[in-house]
């Protein structure tokens, strides 16, 4: 690892001006992406501005009965909490299907919505990756691509291009429960941020994730009042537990009456951020609730998709997921 500095921020204001301050300076909160990705030579940060000890750790109830949650929550902080439970189950059931125990134990709302992709290319320095050093090719889309995405990529191929997957779980359920996030900058300027328009394609500068700012820390996801309806989440991975989805489904579906009143269905693995369908929900919203609309509603939603070769599988596995997804939350 190379050599860098650190402080410990107590204020946020503070924090993300320490960050503006030093060029290649970067926020930390449970560290357990950021230290892996240094460790590698990845991540190359001169300075570290420590945020695990600012006051983001709540969960407050907000005025039209949503939920606001700190950035500084742990992951298992927030699939044990009460309300999380019986409300936004999507997200409980998401954030325990991630990482391990101990992982969940440190890892931070912010810093999981930041993690960085696994694309074995993107963490072999050795190799080339536009995400990395923008420009230098992408070993991917020639390599073994048996994770990447295949939805979001048809403008990505190409000599600057990437076709990564965002690896986290929650960030599934709240697209899927249309979650927004707050943020600080140095001047104490805010702003609120849809989860959905968050995440920047990849075409041009696959390097640049999202639509924050340097110096701009996440202070808390705010989700709106619980959906009606039956939540579900479910992921497939390569093995039973400690593993990325290789894809995953979050759906909160209102049935009444045989009938589906209103639908939200996200799904992970699959492209370069959460990917919200909606063309499933298109197919979904007042139909029957029954297996030729479920299956109607996966064709739609993975219509769009491309494989790379070694990821040509994922498209059926993709459809058969959200199918079996959409049948199970009927029954949860
Ligand atoms: C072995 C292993 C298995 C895993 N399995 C899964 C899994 O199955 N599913 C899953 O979803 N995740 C999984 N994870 C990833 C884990 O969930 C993330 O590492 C964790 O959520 C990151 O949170 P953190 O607080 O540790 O972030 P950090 O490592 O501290 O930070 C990550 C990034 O976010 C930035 N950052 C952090 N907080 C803020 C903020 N408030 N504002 C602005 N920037 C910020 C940092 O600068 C850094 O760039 C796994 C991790 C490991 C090591």
């Amino acid at each position: 690892m190379r050599p860098f500095t650190y402080e410990r921020a107590l204020d946020m204001r503070e924090a993300a001006a320490a960050v503006a301050a030093r060029p290649g300076a970067k926020f930390i909160a449970g560290g357990t992406n950021l230290l892996d990705l240094m460790k590698l030579g990845v991540e190359r940060p001169v300075h570290l501005v420590d945020i695990s000890r600012l006051p983001l750790a709540g969960i407050d109830e907000t005025e039209d009965g949503g939920l606001r949650i700190g950035a500084q929550v742990r992951n298992s902080a927030l699939a044990a909490d009460p309300r999380v439970r019986r409300s936004y189950p999507v997200l409980a059931r998401a954030l325990l299907a991630g990482a391990s125990g101990q992982l969940r134990n440190k890892a931070s709302t912010g810093g999981n919505l930041l993690q960085r992709t696994r694309c074995f290319y993107f963490t072999n320095a050795a190799m080339p990756c536009n995400k990395r050093t923008p420009g230098s090719g992408c070993a991917a889309l020639e390599g073994f691509n048996r994770i990447h995405a295949i939805l979001g990529v048809d403008r990505a191929i190409g000599e600057r291009g990437c076709i990564c997957t965002h690896p986290s779980d929650m960030a599934v359920a709240m697209m899927a429960l249309d979650a927004t996030l707050e943020t600080i900058r140095p001047d104490g300027g805010t702003r609120r941020l849809a989860l959905d328009g968050f995440y920047t394609a990849p075409d041009e500068r696959p390097d640049l994730e999202t639509a924050l700012h340097a110096d701009e820390m996440i202070t808390a996801v705010v989700l709106p009042p619980p959906l009606p309806g039956r939540q579900l989440y479910l992921k497939v991975r390569d093995r039973a537990s400690y593993a990325f989805a290789l894809v995953s489904v979050a759906a909160v579906l209102d049935v009444s009456d045989g009938r589906i009143r209103g639908s939200r269905v996200a799904m992970g693995g699959v492209a370069h951020k959460p990917w919200r369908m909606v063309a499933a929900e298109q197919v979904l919203d007042g139909a029957e609730a029954n297996d030729a609309t479920f299956a109607a509603a996966a064709d739609a939603a993975l219509r769009d998709a491309q494989g790379f070769g070694h990821n040509d599988f994922k498209i059926e596995l993709a459809k058969r997921t959200l199918r079996r997804a959409l049948s199970d939350a009927v029954n949860v």
